[in-house]
C-alpha cells in the first residue's frame, strides 16, 4: 500500500482488465493507485470464458493457475441446430502445436478480479482503494490530476498517468469528450444460471454451446457450479416480467420441459452494444477493456480483447515509467494496433456470431448451417476458424500494424 496521493499510474475501475493492468504494473515495481468505485470487485455473470492466449498472457502475472484450478478446461465447443439437434463440434486439441493451452477455461471473471486485487494489496508499491469512485480529472504537461469521491469526501490524487478501466459508461472516456459510436441490439440478453445439470436432459452437450434458431437462439455456458443460459429477449418487455417465474419457465419448458421445477440462482438482464472509442488515448490518458469497446457475448471476447489491451499496454507504458524513455510513439502504436483489431476483428467476428447464431427466415438459417458444415468438413478452413474464435488471428491482426 502506498496510502499517500501521488504515483506513477491511476487506473479507474478493478474489473478484469483493470486490475490485470495494475497488476502488470506494479510486479515491475511502478507505483499504482486503483479506484473502484464498489466496495468489492463486482461479482456478476458476465465473463466466463477465458481463450487461450489469454491464459498464456495471464501466465506472466502468474495468474493462470489459479484459473486453470478453479475453472472448467472445455477443449471442444460445439455449434448446435436447435430444430434438428445436429451438432458441429470444434476440438481446439487441434491446435495444440500453437498454444500450451488448447482449450478455453470456463470461469466466472469475478475470480480472476477478487485474486488479482488480493495479491495487489501485498504489494508495496500498490493500493488499492475501494469505494473510491473516479468524479473528474485534468491532465497537464507532466501528468494528471484526480477527484475521487470516497465515504468520507473528496480525495485528491497526482499521477503520472491515467488509465480509464472503468467499463462501458466511462466517466474518463467522457471527460475526454471521445465519441463512442456504434449501435445498441433491439433485444435484451437474459442470463439465467440453475445448477440443474442440462446434460442429463440435453445428451452430449459440451461445456460451450452456441445453440442456433431463427426463433430463439440460446448459449448455454458450464461453469463450475452452475449452468448459465444466455438467451434474447424482448427488449420493449419490462424487466419485471422478463425476469417472472413464467417467464423463467417457458424458457426451460423449451430447453428441457418442465421449467416450473428448474430453480434459478440469478436472472440478470443486460442490453447489448456494438461500439467503439473514436480514440483509445488522449496525451496522459488511456482507454482499455470495456471503456474502450463493447461487443456482442458471442465467442466470448470483450473482456478477452481488454485483457489484451493491457497486455499491449503495459509493453508501450513501461519503458517510460522504469527507464524514463520517451514513450509517446510507443502509446500510439498502442492505439494503432488496439483500435485496428476492435475494428477488423472483434467488431467483425461478434457481429458475425451474432447473424450466425439468429438466422433470419429459414432460408438464411439454413445457408448458414451449410456453411458451417462446409468449415467443419474442411481441415484449413476449420483450423483457420479455430485460431479466430481462439483470438490468435486478433493477435496477429495487431502484431502487423508498425
Ligand atoms: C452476458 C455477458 C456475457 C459475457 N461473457 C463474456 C465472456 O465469456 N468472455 C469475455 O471475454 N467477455 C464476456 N463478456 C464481456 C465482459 O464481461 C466485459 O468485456 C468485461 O467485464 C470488461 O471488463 P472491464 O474491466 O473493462 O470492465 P468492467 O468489468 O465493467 O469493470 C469496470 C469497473 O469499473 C468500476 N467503475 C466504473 N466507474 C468508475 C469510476 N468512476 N471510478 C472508479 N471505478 C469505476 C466499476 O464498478 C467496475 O468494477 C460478457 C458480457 C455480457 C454482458
Amino acid at each position: 500500500m502506498t496510502g499517500d496521493n501521488r504515483c506513477q499510474v491511476a487506473i479507474a475501475g478493478a474489473g478484469p482488465v483493470g486490475t490485470v493492468m495494475a497488476t502488470l504494473l506494479a510486479q515491475e515495481g511502478i507505483s499504482v493507485v486503483l479506484l473502484e468505485a464498489g466496495g468489492d470487485c463486482a461479482q456478476d455473470l458476465r465473463a466466463s470464458t477465458f481463450h487461450p492466449p489469454t491464459l498464456e498472457m495471464l501466465d506472466r502475472i502468474g495468474i493462470t493457475k489459479m484459473l486453470l484450478e478453479t475453472g472448467l478446461k472445455a477443449p471442444v465447443f460445439h455449434w448446435r441446430d436447435r430444430k434438428s439437434g445436429e451438432v458441429i463440434d470444434f476440438d481446439l486439441s487441434e491446435i495444440s502445436d500453437v498454444t500450451r493451452y488448447p482449450f478455453r477455461i470456463q470461469c466466472e471473471q469475478y475470480h480472476l478480479s477478487r485474486a488479482l486485487a488480493e495479491g495487489l494489496e501485498r504489494l508495496p508499491n500498490a493500493d488499492v482503494r475501494f469505494n473510491s469512485r473516479l468524479l473528474t480529472f485534468q491532465q497537464d504537461q507532466t501528468g494528471v490530476d484526480l477527484w475521487v469521491e470516497t465515504m468520507t469526501g473528496i480525495e485528491t490524487l497526482r499521477a503520472d498517468y491515467l488509465i480509464g478501466a472503468d467499463g462501458a459508461n466511462s466517466i474518463v472516456r467522457k471527460w475526454l469528450g471521445i465519441g463512442f459510436d456504434g449501435f445498441t441490439y433491439p433485444e435484451r440478453f437474459l442470463t439465467l444460471s440453475t445448477e440443474v445439470e442440462l446434460a442429463d436432459h440435453l445428451p452430449n452437450l459440451a461445456y460451450v454451446n452456441y445453440v442456433s434458431d431463427p426463433d430463439e437462439w440460446l448459449v448455454l455456458l458450464r461453469v463450475p457450479s452452475l449452468w448459465r443460459v444466455l438467451v434474447p429477449v424482448n427488449g420493449a418487455v419490462d424487466e419485471e416480467t422478463l425476469r417472472s417465474d413464467a417467464n423463467k419457465n417457458a424458457i426451460f419448458d423449451r430447453i428441457i420441459g418442465d421449467g416450473a421445477a428448474v430453480q434459478t440462482r440469478h436472472r440478470t438482464l443486460y442490453r447489448v452494444h456494438q461500439r467503439v472509442a473514436k480514440s483509445f488515448r488522449e496525451g496522459r490518458v488511456m482507454l482499455i477493456g470495456d471503456s474502450a469497446h463493447l461487443n456482442n457475448p458471442l465467442g466470448g471476447f470483450g473482456m478477452n480483447s481488454g485483457i489484451h489491451d493491457a497486455f499491449n499496454l503495459f509493453d508501450k507504458l513501461a519503458p517510460a515509467l522504469i527507464g524514463n524513455r520517451d514513450v509517446d510513439g510507443g502509446l500510439a502504436l498502442f492505439e494503432r494496433q488496439r483500435r485496428e483489431v476492435t475494428h477488423t476483428f472483434t467488431q467483425t467476428q461478434t457481429k458475425q456470431n451474432m447473424e450466425f447464431i439468429k438466422g433470419n427466415q429459414d432460408n438464411a438459417h439454413e445457408a448458414r448451417r451449410q456453411a458451417m458444415l462446409a468449415i467443419k468438413q474442411d481441415d484449413v478452413q476449420r483450423r483457420q476458424y479455430m485460431l479466430r474464435q481462439a483470438m490468435f488471428e486478433s493477435l496477429e491482426t495487431a502484431a502487423a500494424i508498425a
